[in-house]
């Protein structure tokens, strides 16, 4: 049963151990059958599962420990995408990346043929309901974003002329998917769209930094802020559309420098709230973010605030009173019941990127339950 208000979650991914790191190696040498390499998979998502519960995590995820990356995955898993090393997208890849200071994975995902429906994640979430009871969230990559990061002008053109053509197949095939998890009783339903969340930095006619990454590597055209947003929206309502018994929320992951501007997802309104979904995860704990009251102020009254409550890239600890008046900022505008507590974005959204300290993420996540626990306690009328 979930609390009536304040509902913790995560975003995602959480720290892989540093055996599973090593068993995905030795599996992709070659050097490691399936089923041992299935074993490891299995006792990781165990301790990932382990660490959320006794923090008292409400809804909780695998932790991604099946893969890489929140997007490459895809590739590997169905028909129609192969993953390739980014310098076979560009031979200056690695260098674009680090010209425009947005780093993307460097195995990247890419349309080679039709994309044909079948099964992404079915495996993963049958796994996790053996292991846990509690009410489960999958994360999933959302079109807007696979379209920005597979379509590529040489070598998906051949089966699909436009960026576009592809993300609506992909949409369709997604759907699917949505529907197969509802069935499942999964509990939520997470797209992921960091594209869409980068869009806050771009300008009318200026892609922001992963836009102007993804044009020259894949060799794609930025449409125009107001093209761009609308575009997302139509893909991802193509996803959700009239898919029932399960939450579905888009993650509007952003990923911002020194230089960005301090802006909030406001930016994207009034337009984002054409999306049929009920949550918004997005993130308000590290700096240069903006205030969340901006968009807490806008939400229409049907829909839910994920709001991100710790920073996933800083090692400090933030208190549970300092969590409690992160999320009091919004109560003005949004009730207890639609407010769910998470950290900003997940832990560790890559297999490479530096490790965060499995202690600290354990501590981050004890604040933000406590922090629930006080705030249900101040607002028990709900
Ligand atoms: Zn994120």
């Amino acid at each position: 049963m979930l609390p009536r208000s304040f509902i913790t979650s995560v975003v995602g991914s959480y720290i892989r151990p540093k055996w599973l790191i090593d068993a995905f190696k030795a599996y992709e040498e070659g050097k490691m059958d399936q089923a041992t390499f299935n074993e490891y998979v299995e006792e990781a998502v165990r301790v990932a599962v382990k660490d959320q519960e006794l923090a008292g995590i409400d809804v909780v995820t695998d932790g991604e420990q099946w893969r890489k990356s929140f997007v490459a995955f895809v590739g590997q898993r169905l028909r129609g995408f192969k993953v390739v090393h980014a310098t076979e997208l560009h031979p200056n890849a690695i260098e674009i990346m680090k010209r425009h200071k947005a780093p993307l994975t460097y195995w990247r995902p890419v349309i080679a043929g039709k994309i044909e429906d079948g099964e992404i994640v079915v495996d993963e979430v049958r796994l996790l309901k053996r292991i846990t009871g509690r009410p489960i969230k999958v994360t999933l990559p959302s079109p807007y974003l696979i379209m920005w990061e597979s379509w590529h002008s040489s070598i998906s053109s051949p089966h699909y002329p436009t960026p576009e053509d592809a993300a609506f197949d992909y949409a369709k095939v997604l759907r699917r998917e949505v529907q197969r998890l509802a069935d499942m009783g999964v509990a939520f339903v997470q797209l992921d769209e960091p594209m869409l969340g980068d869009l806050i930095e771009a300008g009318p006619d200026e892609p922001d930094r992963y836009k102007r990454v993804s044009s020259e590597i894949y060799g794609q055209r930025y449409r125009g802020f107001k093209d761009e947003v609308r575009l997302a929206i139509d893909l991802i309502n193509e996803v959700v559309s009239g898919i029932g018994g399960v939450r579905i929320g888009v993650h509007l992951d952003r990923w911002p420098t020194d230089e960005s501007p301090v802006v909030g997802y406001e930016r994207l309104a009034p337009d984002i709230f054409e999306l049929k979904v009920r949550q918004y995860v997005v993130e308000y704990a590290a700096p240069r973010m903006g205030d969340p009251e901006e968009f807490a102020r806008l939400l229409p009254s049907d829909k839910e605030l994920g709001l991100g409550v710790v920073d996933v890239r800083s090692a400090r600890v933030e208190t549970p009173e300092e969590v409690v008046s992160r999320v009091e900022k919004v109560l003005r505008h949004v009730d207890p019941t639609r407010v769910w507590l998470n950290p900003d974005c997940g832990f560790a959204p890559g297999m490479y990127r530096r490790p965060f300290p499995r202690q600290v993420a354990i501590e981050k996540m004890r604040s933000m339950v406590e922090a629930a626990r006080r705030l249900r306690e101040r607002y028990w009328w709900y």
